[in-house]
């Protein structure tokens, strides 16, 4: 049963599921509101109101108007849709553009990006200094670089930090956007001359989103255990290691979870045929309707492997493309969805064509496709270079989609390796490699096929992932606690 709210979290943030959604960040934006209103918690989401927002969106109310928000009139518009209260920014100038939040058709990131997302922190940092009037929130939780200079703002408004005056967080959901432009933009953003400085929002002669946000937030988290210390390294902090190591209080690492109820296998109505660790065996009709989505041969004893993942340097794909001939020639199957660099994309395409009936690809987003592949796939890839939490290998746990993937930040804390110790105690849930290479990735699927060919060992692990606990309730528990510590 829900308490009744007494903290109120304003949530910052790019992108919400399932308003829109690019990435990970979307779903555990939206996620969260509903896994800590159990708690206490008002949690409301402030985002631009781009066209894709438009078609989502349910009965809204105008709680504030600008007459000049970086170059043109906006409006705050408060909104319930879905199951979220939301606070949308509609500034034509800013956000009226389609396609992605982030970049144009031609790939390319709009021109004054930085504009963009200073007006959505400006927006969050007067939120925080009372403009809804009759909602204020105790916290200003900003996510990523896009909210990073919320906190700035908030503390350069001039007045003093009254005891009315929220706290601010920052997570961090991947270090390696930064949101960096050159110093020239200053004073178009409204950043006093003096806070370009090496302990203020300067980074190596650039603004720094990301780092503002480090610098003058209450608190960072980031979005599990292993990935808060490995950006404390120079090998992982991609610059800004020294910025948080000198912050009085470590980062706080806190794991994601995924939506219980939008990916749940027993009612998951995008999927051929809906299963549970009861009804195990109805995952195989799932198999088969996968195969013939991409044309792979109807075998229902290959390892079918599935890849779902932006396709970038970071998540490491081209080490599954190296191994191919061994895991293809030992009985192997893929099914690949994604989208991005395009010579990943080449290289998927030309997977598919070069090995006709065992690799599948799709070049694209298709929510509903990435449902059919989790229930119908005996594994997922993970082999990323780093990777701060990571949702798919959450998803595969629920579906008894076994992942694999490379020991870094998050896959590291949520996957057990089937090591034979681990096999023998039936701990492992899935299987994870280390140094990230090609060579290790390819002794890893080969120790996958072999336990594929125990099936009750397989099983085993399958249920086991199943019933691991990949909801939201452990880490919603964790933050309340972070929240009210600042208060
Ligand atoms: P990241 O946020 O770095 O992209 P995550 O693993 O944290 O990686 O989250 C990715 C999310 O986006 C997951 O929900 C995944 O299912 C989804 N996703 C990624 N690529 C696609 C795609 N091409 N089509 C559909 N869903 C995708």
């Amino acid at each position: 049963m829900s308490e009744t709210p007494h903290l109120n979290v304003l949530a910052v943030a790019p992108e919400c599921f399932p308003l829109i959604k690019t990435g990970g960040l979307a779903d555990v934006v939206g996620a969260l509101p509903g896994a800590l209103a159990p708690a206490g918690c008002d949690m409301r989401v402030l985002m631009p109101l781009y066209p894709a927002v438009t078609e989502n969106v349910g009965k809204c109310k105008a709680v504030h108007a600008y007459d000049d928000l970086f170059g043109g009139q906006a409006l705050i518009i408060a909104s319930e849709t879905a199951g979220l209260n939301a606070y949308l920014i509609e500034a034509p100038h800013l956000f009226d553009r389609p396609g992605n939040p982030y970049v144009g058709a031609d790939g390319k990131e709009w021109p004054d990006n930085h504009l963009r997302f200073a007006a959505l922190s400006r927006v969050a940092a007067d939120f925080g200094l009372g403009l809804a009037g009759d909602w204020r929130p105790d916290i200003v939780h900003a996510h990523d670089w896009q909210a990073g200079l919320a906190a700035a703002y908030m503390r350069m408004s001039g007045e003093t930090r009254s005891r009315k005056t929220p706290k601010t967080v920052i997570t961090i959901h991947n270090l390696a956007f930064q949101g960096l432009y050159p110093a020239r933009h200053l004073a178009a953003l409204g950043l006093p001359a003096d806070t370009f400085t090496s302990d203020g929002i300067e980074y190596f002669g650039q603004i720094g989103f990301l780092k503002a946000g480090l610098i003058y937030s209450d608190a960072v988290t980031t979005v599990s255990p292993t990935y808060a210390n490995e950006i404390r390294t120079p090998a992982l902090g991609m610059g800004l290691d020294g910025v948080l190591n000198a912050r009085p209080e470590p980062v706080t690492g806190i794991l994601n979870g995924i939506d219980l109820d939008v990916w749940n296998p027993a009612e998951d109505e995008a999927i051929e045929e809906p299963y549970s660790t009861r009804r195990l065996k109805k995952k195989a009709k799932n198999k088969l309707a996968l195969q013939q989505h991409f044309g792979l041969d109807e075998d229902p004893d290959a390892l079918l492997a599935c890849l779902i993942s932006r396709l970038t340097d970071q998540k490491g794909i081209d080490l599954v493309f190296e191994c191919l001939p061994g895991f293809i020639g030992k009985g192997g199957q893929l099914a690949l969805l994604g989208s991005g660099d395009r010579a990943l994309e080449k290289l998927a395409t030309d997977a598919a064509a070069g090995y006709a009936g065992k690799v599948g690809t799709f070049i694209g987003y298709d929510e509903t496709l990435s449902h059919r592949m989790q229930a119908g796939a005996d594994m997922i890839l993970i082999p990323s270079r780093f990777e701060p939490c990571g949702l798919t290998q959450l998803i595969g746990l629920r579906y008894g989609t076994l992942p694999l993937v490379a020991r870094t930040g998050g896959l590291a804390d949520t996957v057990i390796d089937a090591n034979a110790a681990a096999v023998q105690a039936r701990a492992a849930t899935g299987f994870q490699f280390a140094p990230i290479d090609a060579e290790t990735l390819g002794f890893t699927l080969e120790r996958a096929l072999d336990l594929y060919r125990q099936p009750e060992i397989w099983k085993g692990m399958q249920k086991r992932a199943m019933a691991q606990d990949v909801g939201w309730e452990a880490s919603a528990r964790q933050y309340m606690a972070l929240y009210e510590g600042l208060l």
